[in-house]
C-alpha cells in the first residue's frame, strides 16, 4: 500500500464512516420524526379534542345563557304590560269615580234644589186645622182651613183663641 493509497482507504473509511454516521442519524431522525408524528398526532388530536369539547360547552353554555336572556326578556315584557294594565285599568277606574262624583254631585245639587223648592213651596201654603189637607180659607194668625166644613167643625176650639174675634163679635168668619 501506498500513502497515497493507504491515504485514499482511509479517506474512504473516514468517508464511509460519515456516511455511516449520517445514515445513523438519518435513521435517527425518521426515528425521532416518527416519534415526533405519532406525539404531534397524539396532540393534535388531544387539541381536537379539546376544541371540540371546548366548543360544544360554548355551544351550550351560549344556548342556555341565550334562553335564560330570553325567559328573563320575556318576563320583563310581562312586568311591564301588566304594569301598563294596571296603571290603565287605575286611569279608568280615576277617570270613572271623577264621572261617577261628578253625576253624584249634580245628582245631589238637584235633589236639594228640588227639596228646598218643595220647602219653600210647602212653608209658603197653609194647612187646614181641622184636617191637614192644603187650606184655601184663611181665618187669622196661623189658622186656615181647606173648607167652610172643616171650619165650622173647628170653631168650637178656635172661637177662644180667634184674633178675629173682637171684629167678627164671635161670629163665624164668613156667616
Ligand atoms: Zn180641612
Ligand atoms: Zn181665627
Amino acid at each position: 500500500m501506498t500513502d497515497a493509497s493507504s491515504s485514499d482507504l482511509h479517506v474512504v473509511e473516514q468517508h464511509e464512516m460519515e456516511m455511516g454516521d449520517v445514515i445513523a442519524e438519518q435513521e435517527n431522525h425518521e426515528y425521532v420524526d416518527d416519534r415526533t408524528k405519532r406525539l404531534l398526532s397524539e396532540l393534535q388530536k388531544h387539541w381536537l379534542t379539546n376544541y371540540h369539547n371546548s366548543r360544544e360547552k360554548a355551544l351550550v353554555e351560549l344556548t342556555e345563557r341565550l334562553h335564560q336572556e330570553f325567559l328573563a326578556d320575556q318576563q320583563k315584557i310581562r312586568a311591564e304590560l301588566l304594569q301598563q294594565f294596571k296603571e290603565e285599568l287605575e286611569q279608568t277606574r280615576a277617570e270613572l269615580e271623577a264621572k261617577y262624583r261628578d253625576q253624584l254631585k249634580q245628582e245631589s245639587t238637584k235633589m236639594l234644589e228640588k227639596h228646598r223648592r218643595e220647602l219653600s213651596d210647602a212653608k209658603k201654603k197653609q194647612w187646614c186645622c181641622q184636617c191637614e189637607n192644603e187650606a184655601i180659607y184663611h181665618c187669622c194668625w196661623n189658622t186656615a182651613y181647606c173648607s167652610v166644613e172643616c171650619q165650622q167643625n173647628h170653631w168650637q176650639n178656635h172661637r177662644r183663641i180667634c184674633r178675629r174675634r173682637k171684629s167678627s163679635s164671635g161670629q163665624i168668619p164668613g156667616q
